[in-house]
């Protein structure tokens, strides 16, 4: 079976279709690479042959490159995995060369043949790459498609010329945000902006191509960077104009990333090397800096959880054994923050929403969310009128529980109080059908005890959303002591329809998520109490990459809440407790009002319209700096080992069963060091003997949250690495 299929009219053109048996969408691998290059040599030694028309046989054109394959490339590439995977790389630029010097003379750029792609709907990655190197772009007009070249939201950035020939193109200016953000659009926002060439009602997508080929001539057919008076939109590095460019972009990186995005860097020195020589050169430099990124153990890991294991974790990895499980008609209870956003979010996906709160203008305002999310949406031209109108019908705002009946999930979202929680979950029992399963959202109690207001705990399951639930990708499933399996899949195949990840964990105090994030919290607040510089402490987390320091994060959550969590989990422990560091300084200021951004006064500082100002200047007088201030590696260990450490713990004690699920649940879900690829994939970056080494020192100059679990160290004295012990069999 082949990926590429290769097909000449009477016209003598020549159609290359690409439509990979057995999958729904065309990815590349190196096999299908080399087919598209011997067809294309074919054609373009065949007289008969005018031109090519490179399409797909799929709705798509392609997704990308199969990302799998690059992990894999690299891993069995020897001894020498960098020259493999350069030689690799240099496969594929002669191949899209092939296509775009089509056979010209290299002097007079005569005698080619010309080369068109044909895109009927999507086109990522190496699936605009290929047509990147074609002499024309045509595009079916599909809104659903998306084009561009997301790479760099994986680790790596375009490396089969894209890189190269978009900045050459577009410029260094007008191919940044493609390239530095991975932006994609739909082909009428790709034409407007250059990416493409034209866009074609989709049942003329062919034939407008066919024409295409046969009317074209001359410069057409070689790209102006073959040319001899080819200029570089915006300038090269060199340039007046270009200088402000380059200069520019390097500061925009660094702001954006601090420097711990190892593709952004590359990708940025590939750009401004390739500018300065030509365009063959170019080429080999982009092969370079793909190589060093490949070979970057960041770019493997974050390739490992946000592609392969987040897709596969959004298919269900670790579902059980149930019939198909899709939500029909859901019931939200409580619509307050958490409740109006999971009916939007489910509403969004065409269920049935009925919402409940306790009084029909709270259950209205629970409504008018969805309107108002709706409504950016249109004024942003993402969402049209009569989309709008019927996402909005499909939620029912109300107070009367009956409205429940035929409702085949449920999902409580109402204050958290155990008690207020028994009593709505007795309430919905009455009124829905016996396979209804019952979800509640709560973020800080036990799942099993909730569980006991149900006459049916196998059929009672917690999901945990993130807060805003429109823009949180993770929701985390904990499985009670006694919920059954049918629960579990209804759960994940309700996360897959409303297009969320899912992690499916334990009950234990706090799941998974927010007890790894408290002790980032607490560390934070335990060094302000200690005189340690708050700048030093949010830069070291920033400069670490996290998205938020320590000390904002509390803001933004508010410090009332951590006091609450703090009491609660006083109570809980007991003597067990060993918080008090923390509460001392967040109890005060608590007390004092100030309690984070909703209080316009915390941590940090913030003006009249509740805009952050920098941190709060009396924070210096109650906390006195040390004479001694810590390294900036200390803080940042101190602030990551108290999050991975209790993440090991959660593994240890089987809260978590899967690290795939550890590593994805803690990028998604609370931001965790994206560049390392998680919690898992940072230890096994660092080697688990040095891990556990660092962990100890931590203990001894700190205290005993930082020993080592008795996990690590076993694995620390075997050298045994997370994803070499854990790793499920189909996890890269
Ligand atoms: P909220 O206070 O904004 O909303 C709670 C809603 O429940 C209110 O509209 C209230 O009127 C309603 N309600 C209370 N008692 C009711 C009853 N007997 N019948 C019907 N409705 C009733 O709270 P929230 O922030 O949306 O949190 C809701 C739940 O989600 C809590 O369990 C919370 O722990 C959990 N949660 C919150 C977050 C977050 O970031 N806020 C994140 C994850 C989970």
């Amino acid at each position: 079976m082949t990926d590429f299929s290769l097909q000449t009219d009477d016209q003598g053109i020549a159609v290359l279709t690409w439509d990979v048996p057995g999958r729904s969408m065309n990815v590349l691998n190196l096999d299908s690479l080399r087919e598209l290059d011997a067809l294309v040599a074919e054609a373009l030694a065949d007289p008969a042959v005018k031109g090519i028309v490179v399409t797909s046989g799929k709705k798509d054109f392609a997704a990308g490159m199969d990302l799998a394959v690059i992990a894999a490339m690299k891993e069995n590439a020897g001894d020498e995995p960098a020259r493999g995977l350069m030689d690799g790389i240099m496969g594929m630029h002669h191949a899209l060369r092939r296509i775009e010097r089509a056979g010209m003379e290299p002097k007079t750029n005569k005698g080619g043949k010309p080369i068109v792609a044909a895109l009927p709907g999507t086109a990522l990655g190496i699936g605009y790459e290929i047509p990147l190197a074609c002499h024309r772009i045509i595009a079916a007009d599909n809104p659903k498609a998306k084009i561009g070249l997301p790479e760099i939201k994986v680790g790596i950035f375009p490396g089969a010329g894209g890189t190269t020939r978009l900045v050459r193109k577009l410029g260094a200016m007008g191919a940044s945000s493609w390239l530095l953000e991975g932006k994609t659009v739909d082909p009428q926002a790709a034409k407007a902006a250059g990416l493409i060439d034209e866009v074609v009602p989709a049942d003329q997508l062919l034939s407008r191509a066919k024409e295409w080929v046969l009317s074209a001539v001359g410069a057409e057919l070689s790209k102006p960077w073959d040319r001899k008076d080819y200029k570089m939109p915006g300038g090269t590095p060199y340039h007046p104009a270009g200088y402000m460019t380059f200069v520019g972009a390097s500061a925009m990186v660094n702001s954006k990333t601090f420097g711990v995005y190892p593709a952004a860097k590359a990708l940025l020195s590939a750009v401004y090397e390739g500018a300065l020589v030509n365009f063959d050169t170019a080429l080999r430099i982009e092969a370079r800096w793909f190589t060093n990124i490949l070979m970057n153990p960041s770019s493997s890991a974050m390739i490992r959880s946000l592609f392969i294991n987040m897709q596969a974790l959004g298919k269900g990895a670790n579902r059980p054994e149930a019939p198909d499980q899709k939500v029909r008609k859901l019931g939200v209870l409580g619509a307050g923050m958490m409740g109006a956003g999971i009916a939007y979010v489910a509403a969004n996906a065409g269920i049935e929403v009925v919402l409940v709160d306790a009084a029909q203008d709270a259950a209205d305002r629970g409504k008018a969310h969805s309107e108002g999310l709706l409504s950016k949406g249109v004024s942003r031209r993402k969402v049209t009128e009569e989309k709008k109108a019927e996402v909005l019908a499909r939620i029912t705002p109300t107070t009367d529980y009956a409205a429940l009946s035929g409702c085949d999930l449920i999902v409580e979202a109402v204050f958290e109080d155990p008690k207020v929680k028994a009593e709505v979950t007795r309430k919905v029992l009455g009124h829905v059908g016996p396979d209804c399963i019952f979800a509640t959202n709560t973020s800080t109690l036990p799942i099993t005890d909730l569980a006991k207001a149900s006459d049916k705990p196998d059929q009672f399951i917690g999901i945990h959303f993130f807060s805003p639930v429109d823009k949180m990708q993770l929701v985390e499933i904990i499985r009670g002591q006694e919920t059954g399996d049918r629960a579990v899949a209804k759960a994940l195949d309700f996360a897959r329809q409303i297009g969320k990840t899912p992690i499916v964990v334990n009950d234990a105090r706090f799941f998974y998520a927010n007890r790894c994030i408290i002790p980032y919290l607490n560390e934070g607040v335990r060094m302000v109490a200690e005189g340690v510089s708050p700048t030093l402490i949010e830069n070291a987390a920033k400069l670490v990459g996290m998205p938020l320091g320590p000390l904002q994060l509390i803001d933004e959550t508010s410090i009332d809440l951590g006091v609450k969590i703090a009491k609660a989990t006083r109570a809980a422990m007991g003597d067990a407790y060993k918080d008090e560091a923390v509460d001392q300084v967040l109890f005060p200021m608590a007390a004092e009002g100030r309690l984070g951004r909703k209080a316009k006064a915390g941590f940090y500082a913030y003006d009249d319209k509740g805009e952050r100002q920098g941190l709060w200047p009396d924070l210096a007088r109650r906390f006195p700096l040390a004479q001694e201030q810590p390294s900036l590696q200390e803080v940042q260990e101190r602030l990551l080992f108290a999050q991975v450490l209790e993440a090991v713990r959660a593994l240890e004690e089987g809260v978590l069963t899967d690290i795939r699920e550890g590593d994805v649940g803690a990028i998604l879900g609370w931001g965790f060091a994206p560049w390392s690829g998680g919690p898992f994939s940072w230890l096994d970056i660092l080697g688990t003997p040095y891990a556990a080494q660092r962990a100890e020192e931590l203990a001894e100059a700190h205290g005993d949250r930082f020993a080592p679990p008795a996990l690590l160290e076993e694995m620390a004295e075997r050298g045994q690495s997370f994803y070499g012990r854990f790793s499920p069999a189909q996890a890269a």
